[in-house]
């Protein structure tokens, strides 16, 4: 099943790909997570990312497709993938096309998670992250059983930088201009599956598992 995870920052695309991964047992594909990880090792890639993540922006095209078609082309993509947060803009879109038809791939389905904007605000300034294991947390909506204390690992909980309410809006509004209209590219193809986002999580889990057994 390849599959594509699309909505806005904080509409629970992380959340949700780490439940549909372990169920298909295909990999996830995070660009945001690729990013970071980039940063932390300070590498080459990590330091040009961060002058645009730390801002807020969106990572120039040229830069993102190139990770993505790397990652494509690893042999445990074979069976199927999940991508969250890729892509992001139509050229993106574009070029995955173009990277996936040289696959001899398709798209199985775009999964939309749908969420107003004020939500998207609450979820993104609440949002806490395992710095072990990477587990995604909620001050209200996921809190865990001890604060600040991963409860799958026991590692520290941590608040994403780009998380603060000064980033969070640009964040949002990158999202409004450059990839919301990928929804309509998708939609067109006959792709896009939405799903309501403002669910609670299980209940969000229930409606993406329906929809890609469809
Ligand atoms: P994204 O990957 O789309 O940016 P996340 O999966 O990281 O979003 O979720 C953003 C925040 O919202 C996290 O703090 C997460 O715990 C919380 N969250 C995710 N899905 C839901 C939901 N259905 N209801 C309430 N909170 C949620
Ligand atoms: P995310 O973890 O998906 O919220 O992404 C965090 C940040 O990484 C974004 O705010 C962007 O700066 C960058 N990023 C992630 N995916 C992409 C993408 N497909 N295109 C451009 N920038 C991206």
């Amino acid at each position: 099943m390849n599959i594509v995870f699309m909505g806005p920052p904080g509409a629970g695309k992380g959340t949700q790909a780490d439940r549909i991964v372990k169920r298909f047992g295909i990999p996830h594909i995070s660009t945001g997570d690729a990013f970071r990880q980039a940063m932390q090792e300070g590498t080459p890639l990590g330091l040009k990312a961060k002058e645009y993540v730390s801002q807020g922006l969106l990572v120039p095209d040229e830069i993102t497709n190139g990770i993505v078609r790397e990652r494509l082309a690893q042999p445990d993509c074979a069976g199927g993938f999940l991508l969250d947060g890729f892509p992001r803009t139509l050229a993106q879109a574009e070029t995955l096309d173009d990277i996936l038809a040289s696959l001899n791939r398709g798209i199985d389905h775009v999964v939309y998670l749908k969420v107003d904007r004020d939500l998207l605000f609450i979820r993104l300034t609440g949002r806490r992250i395992c710095k072990s294991c990477g587990e995604i947390y909620h001050t209200k909506f996921r809190p865990p059983r001890t604060e600040g204390v991963c409860d799958k690992c026991g590692g520290e909980l941590m608040q994403r930088a780009d998380d603060s309410e000064e980033k969070v809006g640009t964040r949002l509004d990158e999202y409004f201009n450059k990839t919301e209209p990928v929804l309509k590219y998708y939609d067109a193809k006959g792709l896009l599956r939405e799903v309501d986002g403002e669910r609670d999580i299980d209940e969000v889990t229930a409606q993406i598992g329906a929809v890609l057994k469809g």
